[in-house]
């Protein structure tokens, strides 16, 4: 937690004190909403987070004057709803596998955004947690990406199916993988996939062919799709995030190197815009160094 606050940092120290000091000024008139939400988009927040965010503090300070720590308070729970709206209700928030049962989350993403280390965080935290995991490594494009997963593999004491032949289809490493889960009776099984963005048909082909074999193989498996997405990237990266959500049924994402020089406002603009739940975040490049997501710890790191 301390790591994120760390890489918060610099949102917080820009958003909160000038927050403050705007919010604490009285009635909301037109130039402090402009400093507000010129003071949203430099945090990576978003257009259209942003006008959501804006009009709701007008809607509510226009009527009364908030002292300054209830404006935040306020500012804190409107972010947190934002936050998990995705998630609509649902009761257990703590994104999981099941035991006894078959989840296989397939991790997308563009080469450089962590997938793989996310893979190797989760498989640790699986472990931890007392599940059976296995690794399947789907990016047969890079030899090097196979390598890597591997190490991870390593590192997380979790054994990784891989073909080590060239050329390698990955649908055929998925199909193997799953044949060794449901020997196994794995109850997680981490995909890492292809991330080249350069051709989006092949990535859009790649992806839905994994996924028919998923469907196929493994019905009654829980499948989510999760994007893993580079938090230094700002906008930038929800442009990558618009061309995965077109290629791979995501259902959501994990934000990584929120302890770099990340601009954590891009959680809110990548919620609103995909209307995806986030459900890690990294902050490091070592094994421990990744957590679920919360709403609340997020929040109270980004403005408190
Ligand atoms: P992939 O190509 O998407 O599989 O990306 P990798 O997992 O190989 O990660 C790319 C680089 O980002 C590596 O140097 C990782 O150590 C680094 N990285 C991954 N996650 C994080 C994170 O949360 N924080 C930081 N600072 N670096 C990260």
């Amino acid at each position: 937690l301390n790591k994120l606050r760390q890489g918060l940092d610099k949102t917080r120290r820009g958003l909160v004190n000038q927050l403050r000091s705007i919010v604490g000024q009285g009635p909301l008139n037109d130039e402090a909403v402009m400093e507000i939400e010129s003071l949203l988009l430099q945090a990576d927040v978003g257009v259209a987070a942003t006008d959501y965010i804006i009009e709701s503090l007008q809607t509510q300070l226009r009527q009364e004057t908030l002292p300054p720590e209830q404006a935040i308070q306020y500012l804190k729970s409107l972010l947190r709803d934002m936050l998990d709206a995705p998630l609509q209700g649902e009761h257990n928030l703590t994104f999981t596998p099941q035991k006894d049962t078959l989840s296989i989350w397939l991790m997308t993403g563009v080469n450089g955004a962590g997938k793989t280390t996310t893979i190797g965080k989760i498989a640790h935290i699986a472990k931890k947690s007392g599940f059976s995991c296995l690794i399947a490594a789907a990016d047969t494009f890079r030899a090097a990406a196979v390598e890597q997963v591997k190490v991870w593999g390593q590192r997380s004491d979790v054994e990784v199916i891989a073909n080590p032949g060239k050329n390698t289809d990955p649908a055929a490493v998925v199909f193997d993988a799953i044949s060794a889960a449901r020997s196994r009776q794995t109850e997680l099984l981490l995909i890492d996939t292809a991330g080249r963005l350069q051709n989006k048909k092949n990535l859009m082909d790649e992806l839905s062919k994994v996924r028919r074999i998923i469907d196929k193989k493994a019905p009654d498996a829980d499948v989510q799709s999760l994007l893993v997405l580079d938090a230094t990237l700002g906008q930038n990266g929800l442009r990558q995030a618009q061309v995965f959500s077109e290629a791979a049924q995501l259902s959501g994402v994990v934000l990584t190197k929120l302890d770099g020089t990340a601009r954590g406002g891009v959680a809110l603009a990548v919620v609103q815009q995909l209307g995806l739940p986030i459900r890690f975040i990294g902050a490091g490049e070592g094994i421990e160094d990744l957590r679920p997501f919360s709403s609340y710890e997020f929040v109270e790191a980004l403005l408190s």
